[in-house]
């Protein structure tokens, strides 16, 4: 039997989760942190295909999916500015920093993947957190790097630490480079965006011509709440629930990827997708867990069922840098 690690949310988990919002929590007029969300954004289409017939996945937790893509995504959800200021960056990252030799094996496997890009590549990493993997690709094959960052205090981070310089601001609108870069990275922060099309279409921009784009996400395959079910079930405890509801001061996925969705998205918007893996998104990888994902990731490339808990996608832009945007609904 294959053995299922307890579930974990990723940016705990130690994914790079380097997406953030905000530096406040939510305040009432009181002053008292606001324990819960008001879900009023309701999603009319679907942001990658534009279809507008959804089912129902988790009316617990919102979460819908297109009839016409299989795209899965949480709505009604709550406003933006909320979900920025839910987030508090003041300690976000102390956790981060005292389990720093675990992330730096954990980013190291992750660099792994990436070894093919070559010398000297220019490499831009969207919502790059304290700058690790970047630092760690400057320094193990001489790329040049940059990224960007919402967190003014992770930006001072990545300064002091590892010597890299971060652009703080939002990505989509920031002035950055267009077709400059020979990889854009997106470390667990596709699933935090609100419209991920948007997000991907400006990975083309930014890539120069076959250029690569590296995704991970976390994983919501049906092989994977299948294994979660089974484990359940022979432990006779009930499944967890797949979704759970958004609250403040704790993830906040706005979608939930599977392999075949993420890899149709990416080919409709000019790519060609290279690989599709498992990511080792273990914060504090042990022999026990580099084994789980070694054998997830055989049982991948043997039978095209994800059971792990995220995924990792390669990705090759092909369109000429002067042509449009290839989007279906944009
Ligand atoms: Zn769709």
């Amino acid at each position: 039997m294959l053995e299922l690690p307890t579930e974990q949310c990723p940016i705990n988990s130690g994914l790079s989760g380097n997406f953030m919002f905000g530096a406040r929590p939510v305040l009432s007029s009181s002053g008292s942190v606001t324990p819960s969300f008001t879900f009023d954004e309701a999603i009319a289409a679907c942001d990658l295909c534009g279809g507008r017939d959804f089912a129902t996945l988790s009316s617990a937790a919102n979460v819908r999916e297109c009839m016409r893509c299989g795209y899965r995504f949480v709505s009604p959800r709550p406003s933006q500015a909320q979900i920025a200021a839910s987030y508090s960056d003041a300690s976000f990252y102390s956790g981060w920093i005292d389990d720093d030799a675990g992330r730096q094996r954990m980013w190291s496997g992750r660099l792994d993947l990436l070894k093919g890009i070559g010398e000297g590549a220019r490499v831009i990493d969207i919502g790059a957190g304290i700058g690790t993997f970047l630092a760690m690709g400057r320094d193990r094959y001489g790329w040049h790097v940059t990224g960007t960052e919402i967190s003014s205090s992770a930006v001072q981070l990545a300064r002091d630490r590892h010597g890299v310089d971060l652009v703080l601001g939002e990505t989509e609108s920031l002035e950055l480079p267009e077709h400059a870069f020979d990889l854009v990275t997106l470390w667990h922060v596709l699933e935090h965006v609100p419209s991920p099309s948007r997000t991907l279409s400006l990975c083309r921009r930014l890539l120069r011509k076959e250029g690569l784009l590296a995704i991970a996400v976390p994983n919501s395959d049906d092989a994977r709440g299948w294994l979660i079910r089974t484990k359940a079930n022979l432990r006779g405890k009930p499944a967890p629930e797949r979704y759970e509801p958004l609250r403040p001061h704790s993830e906040v996925h706005l979608s939930h990827f599977t392999s075949r969705v993420l890899v149709n998205a990416l080919r409709q918007r000019g790519f060609r997708v290279e690989r599709v893996t498992l990511d080792n998104q273990y914060a504090n990888p042990t022999t026990r867990t580099n084994s789980l994902v070694r054998s997830y990731r055989l049982i991948r490339n043997l039978t095209g069922l994800n059971f792990g808990q995220a995924t990792f996608v390669l990705a090759r832009s092909m369109i000429d840098e002067q042509s449009p945007v290839t989007v279906v609904n944009a």
